[in-house]
């Protein structure tokens, strides 16, 4: 379950498995200012560089850990997932350029942290605490058509050994169907894939209004579900960033000129594996 947690100025979204962690910034506790108010960890939004710089320091001090040593990808609503160690850190830290080229999702085997950006997006990470490897991926509406999370779970097999049925995940908060209304394009591509992967539905539902709205945050439960993860070994953060301003930027609520939030997945020593080397 995502917890709320205060890391000095700053109130992230946490979760911690034995030997692994997710977390997931809000907008609070940064220097940026307006419409990128305050924690706006994107460098590609047109808010100052400095700020955005700023930002992320002060994240990762609240780790321990220098911003520097963080590793982005590149995130072009596409599905590769890239396979990080070591010599991917800093990639994309400081600036864009560096970023892991073509790639929306990274998993590792290595003490890296990875880093990605999101306003509506879903955010999902996964954890295999059998083979010590996990990742996070980003997956808008054309990466969730594309099955970007499928990929991810064949990487991880194929990489590292994971097996589905050992693996925890996490959907992050992204937008709710509640505020997603989607077109023909977005319904067409997700029922195709739905159908593909004999989902039970599409998550889309019609409005009273007539209008179609995606679940995209349960549809990739239900990939999930469909590859074999436990379900309950998913944990889904119900959150809607387009209703919740105060915690959440929006690209759908706010248009172009809003900020990013962050998902950040990390391995860690074990806790109780520390005690007993300690006793
Ligand atoms: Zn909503």
């Amino acid at each position: 379950m995502f917890l709320l947690q205060k890391r000095g100025q700053l109130s992230c979204l946490e979760l911690s498995w034995p030997g692994a962690r997710a977390v997931f910034t809000t907008r609070s506790g940064g220097t940026s200012q307006g419409p990128y108010s305050a924690l706006n960890l994107g460098l590609h939004v047109g808010d100052d560089p400095e700020a955005v710089l700023e930002n992320r320091r002060r994240l990762a001090a609240s780790m321990e850990r220098e911003a520097a040593s963080f590793t982005a990808c590149q995130q072009v609503h596409g599905t590769l997932v890239a396979v990080v160690d070591r010599r991917h850190k800093g990639m994309g830290a400081l600036d864009l350029e560096s970023a892991i080229e073509g790639a929306d999702g990274m998993i590792t085997k290595e003490p890296v942290v990875l880093f990605a950006f999101f306003a509506d997006c879903v955010p999902i990470w996964l954890y295999d605490p059998v083979q010590k490897a996990g990742g996070v991926i980003h997956a808008g509406w054309r990466g969730t058509a594309a099955g970007i999370v499928l990929e991810a779970l064949a990487k991880m097999k194929s990489h590292f050994g994971s097996k589905p049925e050992d693996l925890y995940a996490a959907v992050g908060p992204s937008i709710g169907p509640c505020c997603y209304q989607v077109g023909e394009e977005v319904v067409r591509s997700l029922k195709e894939l739905a159908e593909r992967e004999q989902l039970s539905s599409a998550s889309i539902s019609l409005s009273r209004e007539g209008k179609w709205h995606a679940d995209l945050a349960g549809f990739n439960c239900q990939l999930l579900q469909a590859e074999g993860v436990r379900k309950e070994r998913i944990a889904l953060c119900n959150l809607c960033t387009s209703c919740h301003s105060s915690l959440f930027f929006s690209h759908r609520r706010d248009g172009a000129k809003t900020g990013r939030m962050a998902a950040i997945f990390y391995l860690q020593e074990d806790e109780n594996e520390t005690k007993e080397k300690n006793n």
